[in-house]
């Protein structure tokens, strides 16, 4: 990371007002229903269920109050998502990440794994606020075929993770929830931290002391323009260099040998030696889209190539309509073929997708 990352072209993005159902290119035939590429030369491994968009929590950088959500009707349900991946499985997809809004919301969540991991070879993981995670849903979840946990907390806090969240969640519950999941061998458990100024990045050194304490990684993710408010703006934005550099007034790290390049996150260890990594994923300062591997399925059964994509395309009547696995795997593959190269963030002309990151699944 350069000096450069700490400033942005855009300082606030305006909304897109519609979503279009563009039309879709058509991959060549020589790529149909054998595997899931893109037009730049990426291959999608890594599909993302939003398995709902509702939440128990409202955090300020995610949710509005006032947020709506799809109504019941119009939600996927456990055979839909278990049938598209088992399709996407068939097309290389490697792994499969639960996703919401709170997917452990989900009424048949354990249901849901199960079915996944009954016809699905890829690994299955989930990311949770961690309210829900107890060691005994836990284990029913790694029962039925969950393999990794990401948690995510933004404050050590009582009285700012209320703020934050907007719950009545403890701080000590996620907590539990994390030690939780490291006992019930849902490893390598990953922390996840989104920093907003003036609201709780001066915690980025006690969040950092997790990834020592338990011995994890923990992730800041910069904070994008994915909130259902739309009050995003670039003086609330914390670079991964700047949270870096925090870090640094009390934890020496030095960048990890074995940091994968492709990988979303910069890794770094601890440099007196104490196990935990810290992550810096700087989707905005530094952006990893030639990387990306990612497709990701909406509750409502959308696909999204992108996380700020505009376009999204309607497989939900597809699988309503009765279509066929070959229909569904064309229609996966010619999604795929239409990815973006880049989510255009840096670009002055961005606009920020009309669906927040809860209901595109984060
Ligand atoms: N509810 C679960 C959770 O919070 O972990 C899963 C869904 S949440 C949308 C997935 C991840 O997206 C969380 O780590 C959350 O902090 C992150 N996130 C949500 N809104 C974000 C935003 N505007 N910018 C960056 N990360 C965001
Ligand atoms: Fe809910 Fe997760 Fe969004 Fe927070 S970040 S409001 S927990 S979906």
């Amino acid at each position: 990371m350069t000096t450069a990352d700490t400033t942005l072209p855009i300082l606030r993005s305006s909304v897109a007002t519609d979503r279009t159902l563009a039309p879709m290119v058509r991959a060549p035939d020589g790529v149909r229903g054998v595997r899931l590429v893109d037009a730049h030369g990426r291959t999608i491994r890594d599909l993302r269920l939003s398995i709902t968009d509702r939440c128990n929590f409202r955090c300020v950088y995610c949710m509005d109050p006032s947020a709506r959500f799809a109504p019941s009707e119009a939600l996927l349900s456990v055979a839909d998502f278990a049938r598209v991946a088992r399709i996407a499985c068939a097309l290389g997809v490697r792994k499969i990440r639960l996703t919401g809004g709170e997917p452990t919301l989900h009424p048949r969540l354990t249901e849901l794994i199960a079915a996944i991991a009954r016809e699905c070879p890829a690994e299955i993981a989930l990311i949770t606020n961690g309210s829900l995670a107890t060691r005994s849903t836990l284990r029913r979840w790694r029962d039925a075929g969950l393999r990794r946990l990401t948690i995510s907390i933004d404050s050590l806090r009582d009285d700012r993770f209320a703020a934050i969240t907007r719950s009545q969640c403890k701080v000590a519950t996620v907590l539990d929830a994390i030690e939780a999941a490291i006992a019930e061998g849902l490893t390598p458990v990953k922390v996840n931290a989104v920093l907003v100024r003036g609201v709780n990045d001066d915690e980025a050194p006690d969040l950092a002391g997790l990834a020592r304490r338990y011995g994890i990684e923990v992730r800041f993710i910069e904070y994008m323009p994915l909130d259902s408010g739309h009050e995003w703006d670039a003086s609330r934005w914390v670079s991964a260099t700047q949270t870096r550099r925090m870090i640094e007034t009390k934890y020496a790290l030095r960048a990890c040998d074995d940091d994968d390049a492709s990988s979303t996150a910069r890794l770094y260890e601890f440099a007196d030696g104490v196990p935990g990594r810290v992550g810096f994923i700087a989707p905005l300062s530094a952006p990893f889209c030639g990387a990306c591997s990612r497709l990701r399925l909406t509750a409502d059964g959308m696909i999204r190539p992108c996380l700020f994509s505009q376009d999204e395309w309607d497989l939900r009547s597809l699988l309503r309509d009765g279509a066929s696995d070959d229909a569904i795997a064309e229609f996966l593959t010619d999604a795929a073929w239409n990815k973006q190269a880049g989510h255009g963030v840096d670009s002055p002309d961005f606009h920020q997708p009309s669906r927040s990151m809860s209901a595109i699944g984060g």
